[in-house]
């Protein structure tokens, strides 16, 4: 079975075509700066190490016009992978915003495009691309099965006192106030990967879940379900980001607002120019800040300082609430490949029993899995790289095949 799978930013397309017989990838690719008279294609295909690209300029005024062009890379004789579009089995979306009523990967029809628009408000940086690149694809592709899979469905199993917030009932009831969380997909395949590397069943498995991209969430796992998690009603929520602040005392906010600045101004600051960024005035990229504070920037220093502190209170918080912790699983960008930022994580998670073995830390690096904590410890701390695009495959092969895909 072929799997398309489809990322529709505001401005970019992120795609991958996987052979499921072997989950292998036969095309990926990213369209960006969709929109303009000279977006960019970079579409790649064969195995690595014997890789073709089609690198292109052209122009992509929306989401229907890149999504053709990407896949007349896909049909292209020279780099292509597919005679015809008709070999494509299913495509799989992903869908920043489910809202409180999806709790798994669906197959797309006009009832589940109405949850996705009406779940615009809450993300609506998210949820209207995500609906133009279905659009798109249901156009482009009509007689082929479409699948939605949502970041926040994996979140969906919190109960009411992790995600309720003490605000006034009606906030809730009438304002849909509550933490929906993000990531999902990419806590679900690590948590799924760390039962399977544990040896133990799903259901069993107790797990502290720690994403760090440019984006970064936590999640905490009891027995194969998210019982808690960092994010909030929206992504700024918890812990300090590459530009978000994460968790700030909310009445800050109206601080800066008497202070003069408007609410779209507080939004961008908090959202694009906080966090690591806004902390070390460097960069938002933790290569670049490790770098800086390696050389004396003590601004840059302070950055990876609350970056980490944040991270080790989490998991502490989340250890008090966990009926045990099978593993403490790193993952995403930073998780896989910082190794100083996982030794600093795991210095003080000696209290509760990690003991870091420095050489699986170095060596667990650039797509590698595996414990960086010794054998002996209480508390084992994983490194698993995490995989969304194959999670939205699989749900998206399972649903074609007629199963219902929830974790
Ligand atoms: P996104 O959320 O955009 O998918 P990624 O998961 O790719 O982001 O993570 C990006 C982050 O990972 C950046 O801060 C980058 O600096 C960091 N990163 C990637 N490789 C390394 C490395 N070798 N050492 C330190 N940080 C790294």
């Amino acid at each position: 079975m072929r799997i398309f799978v489809v990322n529709c930013g505001s401005s970019s397309i992120k795609y991958q075509l996987f052979d499921m017989t072997d989950e292998s990838v036969l095309a990926a690719g990213l369209l960006e700066r969709v929109g303009t008279g000279e977006a960019v294609l970079h579409h790649t295909t064969g195995v690595p190490g014997e890789t073709k690209t089609i690198d292109a300029q052209v122009p992509v005024p929306d989401h229907a016009a890149g999504l053709k062009i990407i896949i007349d890379a896909l049909v292209d004789p020279a780099a292509g992978v597919l005679d015809s579009v008709d070999q494509i089995d299913g495509v799989g979306h992903r869908v920043v915003h489910g809202g409180q009523k999806i709790t798994g990967s669906g197959r797309i029809d006009d009832s589940l495009i109405t949850v996705i628009r009406e779940n615009a408000a809450l993300a609506p940086l998210h949820n209207p691309p995500n609906l133009s690149g279905i659009e798109a694809a249901i156009l482009a592709i009509p007689n082929t099965p479409q699948v939605a899979v949502f970041d926040t469905a994996f979140l969906a199993t919190l109960p009411p006192r992790a995600y309720r917030y003490a605000v006034p009932h009606d906030w809730y009831t009438e304002y849909h106030v509550r933490k929906y969380g993000f990531h999902g997909t990419s806590h679900r395949y690590v948590t799924l990967r760390a039962a399977e590397l544990l040896g133990k069943p799903t259901e069993e498995v107790n797990l502290i879940t720690v994403h760090l991209g440019n984006g970064c969430s936590m999640t905490a796992v009891a027995g194969g379900a998210a019982v808690d998690h960092s994010m909030g009603m929206t992504p700024l929520e918890g812990l300090a980001m590459g530009t978000r602040s994460g968790d700030i005392d909310p009445a800050i906010i109206l601080h800066m607002l008497w202070r003069g600045m408007s609410g779209q101004q507080i939004d961008h600051a908090l959202n694009k120019k906080s966090g690591l960024l806004g902390v070390s005035g460097v960069s938002n990229d933790m290569r670049d800040l490790l770098a800086a504070a390696a050389d004396g920037n003590e601004r840059a220093e302070l950055a990876v300082d609350i970056f980490v502190y944040r991270i080790v209170k989490y998991i502490g918080a989340y250890y008090a609430i966990l009926p045990g912790v099978d593993a403490v699983v790193l993952t995403g960008g930073i998780g896989e490949n910082a190794v100083t930022v996982r030794r600093r994580i795991c210095r003080p998670l000696a209290a509760l029993g990690a003991v870091l073995d420095e050489q699986r830390n170095a060596d667990t690096i650039g797509g590698a899995s595996g414990p960086i904590t010794t054998d002996e410890s209480s508390l084992s701390v994983w490194v698993i790289p995490t995989n969304e695009e194959l999670m939205i495959a699989r749900d998206t092969q399972t649903i074609v095949a007629g199963q219902s895909a929830k974790s």
